[in-house]
Parts: C-alpha cells; sequence; structure tokens
C-alpha cells in the first residue's frame, strides 16, 4: 500500500517538475529580456531564442527529473508520518521566513561550492558530472541535466534540509521555485555577454549566465551557484566574469 502510494505520488510530481521545466524554459529568456540595462549581467545572448537544445541534455533533464520526483515522493510520505521538520500550522513571526529563505540559499551556495569543486575532480568528473557539461554553450535544458550521481546529491541537500532545518512549507515551495528559475537564468546563452560591462555590482554578487557560462566554456573557473564571493574568496573567479 505504501509503496503504490509512493509510486503514484512519484508518477505525480514528475509531472509537476516536467511542467515546471517546460513553463520555466519558456518564460524565463523573454522574463529576463525586459530587465533594465543595469542588471545586463543576466541578459541573455541575441541567439538564445534560436539556440537548439541538445538531444543529451533533454534526456538527461528528463532521466534526472525520475530522481528529484522519487525524493520528492519520499519527503511527502514522510512529511505525512511526522517525520520531518516542515511547519504547515502558521504563527511564525513574520521575519522569520526571509531569513529562512535567504539562510538555506547560503547554505546550498557554500555547499555546492565544494561540491562542485570535487565533481572537477578527475577521480569524480566522469562519474558525477560529466553529462552537465556536455553542452559548451548550455540551454534551459542543461540547468537540470545531471547524471544519475550529481542528481541523487542535489537531491539529497533538499531531502536532508526539509529533516534538519525547521522550515514553513511555503518557504519551502518558493526556495524550490527560485532554485528552479536561478538555474534556468544561469544557463542562458552567455556567448554574447562575455564582453559586457560587469561594474554592475548586482553582477559582481549575483551569479547569473556570464558567470556560470563561463564555467561552462572554461571549466576549472566559476564555480559558484548564486553568490560570487566563494569564488572571488578561493581565487577562482574567472578574470572577465
Ligand atoms: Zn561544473
Amino acid at each position: 500500500m505504501m509503496l503504490r502510494s509512493l509510486l503514484s505520488l512519484t508518477l505525480g510530481l514528475e509531472a509537476i517538475l516536467l511542467a515546471r521545466t517546460l513553463v520555466l524554459i519558456a518564460m524565463i529568456p523573454p522574463l529576463v529580456e525586459m530587465l533594465p540595462g543595469a542588471m545586463s549581467f543576466t541578459r541573455p545572448a541575441p541567439t538564445q531564442r534560436t539556440q537548439r537544445p541538445s538531444g543529451h541534455d533533454i534526456a538527461l533533464s528528463l532521466g534526472s527529473s525520475w530522481i528529484f520526483a522519487l525524493a520528492g515522493a519520499v519527503v511527502i510520505q514522510a512529511d505525512g508520518l511526522g517525520l520531518t521538520r516542515l511547519i504547515h500550522e502558521p504563527g511564525s513571526p513574520w521575519w522569520l521566513a526571509p531569513l529562512e529563505f535567504v539562510a538555506v540559499l547560503l547554505l546550498q551556495d557554500t555547499l555546492f561550492y565544494g561540491l562542485h569543486r570535487l565533481m572537477h575532480h578527475r577521480l569524480c568528473y566522469r562519474w558525477l558530472h560529466q553529462g552537465h557539461h556536455h553542452s559548451r554553450h548550455p540551454t534551459g535544458w542543461t540547468a537540470f541535466a545531471f547524471d544519475a550521481g550529481e542528481g541523487l546529491l542535489q537531491a539529497g541537500f533538499l531531502v536532508g534540509v526539509v529533516f534538519l532545518i525547521p522550515l514553513q512549507s511555503a518557504t519551502l515551495l518558493a526556495l524550490l521555485l527560485t532554485m528552479s528559475a536561478w538555474a534556468v537564468v544561469n544557463h542562458l546563452d552567455p556567448v554574447q555577454q562575455s564582453g559586457a560591462p560587469r561594474s554592475e555590482w548586482l553582477g559582481r554578487w549575483l551569479i547569473g549566465p556570464t558567470h556560470h557560462g563561463l564555467h561552462h566554456l572554461r571549466p576549472g573557473r566559476n564555480y559558484g551557484l548564486y553568490f560570487t564571493f566563494w569564488d572571488r574568496i578561493c581565487g577562482t573567479v574567472e578574470p572577465s566574469a
């Protein structure tokens, strides 16, 4: 009975993840294009809309989405048994949600930086991260294209969060949406941007397609996920990013 409900939950979440991917890939490029010039670090290349997604990235993205769907199903079942630290009742102070939101992003950014560097080690790269780097010029599909090992590690972080950190369920949903949207933004084609002015303070501290696109062009630099400070502190920032 439990297994049947786990399977049906996984199927339902897989459909939701597929819809999320299609909606974000369709919506993010025109939305980002509307950003003012001061945020040009996130402006996609003019070629972005004609950039054809690679079949490899689509297949890997669809394959690894089952790992996230299964992880989500396990979390929902565990939550039903009262095993997670998710908070469903209102009543928390208003300032807690934004604080939790930023804290989880900072935690993920920090863990991802270390893990990302490890995944580029020659002993790990082939097994964990090669699939994500198949495209030197990424598209929205690349954002969710992970080898099984990397997918398990990334899903494991999210499962760990709900079991260890007291989070309001609305904050968790906002985090999942932000993480997914930011992943698509980071994988917009940066080809035309590498020479873009880099003086905007936002672009100095937040990661966008220029920063992460350079990582796909020249792996070994720009390992960060959301914020540039770990790359700056550890000396791995690409000078032109
Ligand atoms: Zn990488």
